[in-house]
């Protein structure tokens, strides 16, 4: 193949993607894909069936997880990838957060209750069970007629300043990226530049993250904006980071299509070269 389409980071219905990673897996050979990875938030629940459902297709399954962290009070997300899943450190800090996502969003349906037609037996009804999000709130008031799509629910009500909105427990971004790191991990920042010309972190921190084992930047995500993106660059330029470019799949979830923003075949060595928790699957 000259060019393998590699795509590192997809979710599944495991969190708040809408395919099983099964189906996950289907829509990466329909879509061409020589390489993907699973990244469901705080779960590594999808591996087995993505590795099985893979198995004699010749696809690449790179196993990893979107963690969620925080710097101060802005949410940050970290790929991990190829970590040890049974890790005695990170599996405890991912359960906890999971725990906290489900009395969060309950906490959150709560308040929504007040003021729209809608139950925390809804939102379950929407949720795989494992890692629950706002994308199944946003499911419930999609199935009451409350609004249309998730991406309306996630403009208006479920906005950060919508009103209704409360933080999950998160471990500070240092603190992930040496947990996964110390899980024999390669942690990546996803979409570091969403917000205007800055990225999530400044370079101070990014300068820490390295130190710790910060092994590259999801800089070919859609969300990234554009002065973001030359930040990003620079710094990829000047510590030597590896540069990634993934679609963040969500199935129906988002808009985003599998390989919309791939990665080269030199940045995935580099962090296949960099992990040691568990290797890469091609079946
Ligand atoms: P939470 O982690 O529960 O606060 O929810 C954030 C999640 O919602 C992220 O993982 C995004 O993938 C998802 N999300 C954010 N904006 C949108 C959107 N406009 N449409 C669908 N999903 C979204
Ligand atoms: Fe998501
Ligand atoms: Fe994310
Ligand atoms: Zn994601």
């Amino acid at each position: 193949m000259a060019h393998p389409l590699i795509d590192l980071h997809a979710h599944s219905s495991v969190s708040d993607g809408t395919e099983t990673p099964t189906q996950l897996i289907r829509a990466a050979l329909e879509a061409g894909l020589d390489t993907i990875a699973i990244t469901d938030h705080d779960s590594t629940a999808g591996w087995d069936e993505a590795v099985a459902a893979a198995a004699g297709t010749g696809l690449q399954v790179i196993r990893g997880m979107e963690l969620s962290t925080r710097d101060e009070w802005r949410s940050v997300h970290v790929l991990g990838y190829l970590f040890n899943p049974n890790d005695g450190d990170l599996v405890p800090e991912t359960a906890r957060i999971r725990d906290d996502r489900l009395t969060r969003a309950e906490r959150m349906v709560g308040r929504l209750s007040e003021d729209f037609d809608v139950t925390w037996q809804d939102v379950l009804a929407q949720s795989g069970g494992v890692s629950i999000g706002r994308p199944h709130i946003a499911d419930a008031l999609v199935a009451r007629g409350i609004v249309r799509t998730r991406s309306e629910a996630f403009a208006s009500i479920l906005h950060f300043r919508g009103g209704y909105y409360l933080p999950h427990a998160a471990p500070t971004v240092l603190d992930g990226v040496r947990l996964i790191a110390n899980a024999g991990g390669a942690p990546v920042i996803a979409h570091p530049a969403t917000r205007g010309a800055d990225a999530v972190i400044d370079e101070r921190m990014l300068v820490q993250l390295i130190d710790a084992g910060l092994v590259g930047l999801e800089i070919g995500h859609r969300e990234n904006t554009d002065a973001g993106r030359a930040t990003l660059e620079r710094w990829a330029e000047k510590y030597d980071l590896v540069v990634t470019g993934s679609s963040d799949y969500h199935g129906e979830g988002k808009p985003n299509r599998l390989a919309e923003n791939t990665t080269s075949p030199d940045a995935l060595e580099r962090i296949i070269a960099a992990a040691r928790g568990v290797e890469p699957v091609r079946g």
